[in-house]
């Protein structure tokens, strides 16, 4: 792990470092991310805009390689109620590293919260964009979707 705080954010400088970012703020948040998945586009991109709204709980990437807009997990069922944002970072770059983290129930397989992080490849903030309750069966399924 090598993320460093610098001011009140934090930059890491590989994909990597979004999970410990997720981890540290999920543990704040009292439900702990325990299952992690990188988006990564059919094309085989990485980076990606991304809409979203954080209190509908839907968000959707856009691959800056090929364009193909995906709806990351289960937010395909929201999009339409959801009022989205442009995300952005404080350095005004707007394409990110994406991953997301799932928090289950106790003994389950079954999806409690989600977590949304990013990472800047301009300058490395790395950062949770948006968190939520999910209720998904199976975390496997969603992680898919990511
Ligand atoms: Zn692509
Ligand atoms: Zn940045």
């Amino acid at each position: 792990m090598t993320l460093k705080k610098r001011g009140k954010h934090r930059y890491g400088d590989r994909q990597e470092d979004i999970q410990a970012e997720i981890l540290r703020y999920s543990s704040e948040n009292g439900y702990v991310a325990q299952h992690f998945a990188d988006a990564v586009c059919k094309c085989g991109g990485r980076l990606f805009g991304v809409l979203l709204d954080d209190n509908e709980g839907a968000a959707s990437r856009t691959c800056v390689a090929c364009k193909l807009q995906h709806p990351i997990g289960d937010s395909e069922e929201y999009l339409e109620e959801a009022d989205l944002g442009e995300c952005a970072c404080p350095c005004g770059n707007e394409t990110f590293e994406v991953t997301v983290g799932v928090s289950l129930y106790d003994e389950s397989e079954d999806v409690r919260w989600l977590y949304l992080g990013f990472r800047c490849p301009t300058c490395g903030l790395t950062a949770v964009y948006g968190d939520w309750k999910n209720e998904f069966n199976d975390y496997r399924e969603l992680l898919a979707r990511v």
